[in-house]
């Protein structure tokens, strides 16, 4: 008899168990190296959403990965719920073009966007460069595999008469790994597309002495922002990381979160839901959210993709007509 109830016990809790564990659903957000702000932005998301995991029924985790692109194609492949990407990789993405060249994911849906990213060539202060013409010959890594900045710096050489990546030695390292190659001199500089102010840069700062280009003054980039709806200028402000004492002009994108059309419409209205709920709080949780407004979340991509999920939050917010 003892035996027996201890095992309908066990049975019991395995059932309650089992129960609750059926009823919670898990979501993933692929975001990007652990340095940059990617990361921290999918751990705030997620933050904010696990404080109503018992309302929800929403568990919600963060993965690093290789960024952008590769955050579309697993999100693709149905091996990923949801993504963080640069809105120029979004773009591309739709319509068949770059990374995504005859193979445009028309599935893909805008949730929201974030923080605006800046194209930034970091280098070594004593290799000498001044200017981006100033690359020829020199070690620089243009990004990972599956990151968005190596498809912008691809677009950007791409459309570049005077330089071409042949003219460079090209290095596709992780962007947690430059700060420590570029100390060690086995890069001269880095290309990274990210929002400020970063770890990654902070560490690189640190540890050698770095100077960041612009690149207002590259022929390639003004016709890029003229005539690519996405991307726009912007200034990384001096003082922002030790030994960088001028302003640093360059042009960027918006990170955008994504998701598949499948994806529940339920699912994506309580995650923007809770981020426009949670709005001031989520603001906090990264310097790089610092000028955000939730109309921003609105802006750098085509609204014939936003997710219904997200369009019935906005709109329940008052900022989507
Ligand atoms: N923009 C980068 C990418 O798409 C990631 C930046 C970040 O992790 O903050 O790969």
């Amino acid at each position: 008899m003892g035996k027996l109830s201890t095992l309908s016990k066990a049975a019991l809790a395995s059932m309650i168990l089992g129960a609750s564990a059926y009823a919670i659903e898990f979501i993933t957000i692929g975001t990007g190296g652990v340095t940059g702000v990617y990361y921290p932005t999918g751990g705030a998301i997620c933050r904010i959403m696990n404080k109503n995991k018992k309302e929800t029924g929403i568990k919600c985790t963060v993965e690093s990965t290789g960024g952008s692109v590769y955050n579309i194609k697993t999100i693709k492949a149905g091996e990923l719920d949801f993504g963080i990407a640069q809105s120029d990789v979004v773009y591309q993405a739709t319509h068949g073009e770059g990374k995504f060249k005859d193979k445009p994911y028309k599935d893909l849906r805008v949730v929201m966007s974030i923080h605006p990213e800046l194209l930034t060539l970091a280098v070594r202060k004593d290799t000498g460069i001044k200017s981006f013409f100033d690359l020829k010959g020199k070690k620089i890594n243009i990004g990972n595999p599956g990151s968005g900045q190596e498809a912008t710096v691809k677009m950007l050489f791409e459309n570049c008469g005077k330089l071409s990546l042949d003219d460079i030695k090209v290095e596709q390292l992780k962007a947690a790994e430059c700060p420590n190659a570029l100390k060690d001199k086995k890069i001269d500089g880095y290309f990274y597309m990210v929002g400020h102010p970063t770890a990654n840069f902070k560490d690189a700062a640190n540890s050698t002495e770095i100077d960041l280009i612009s690149l207002k003054d590259v022929p390639a980039a003004q016709k890029l922002v003229e005539e690519k709806p996405y991307y726009a200028w912007g200034t990384i402000p001096a003082g922002m990381y030790k030994g960088v004492d001028h302003d640093t002009e360059t042009y960027g994108v918006k990170a955008v979160l994504v998701t598949s059309k499948q994806m529940p419409e339920k699912t994506v209205y309580l995650l923007t839901k809770a981020i426009l709920d949670n709005f001031d709080k989520f603001k906090k949780l990264h310097p790089a959210y610092k000028n955000l407004t939730k109309e921003d979340l609105l802006k750098g991509f085509d609204h014939n993709i936003l997710h219904p999920g997200a369009a019935k939050a906005f709109k329940e917010a008052g900022i989507l007509k």
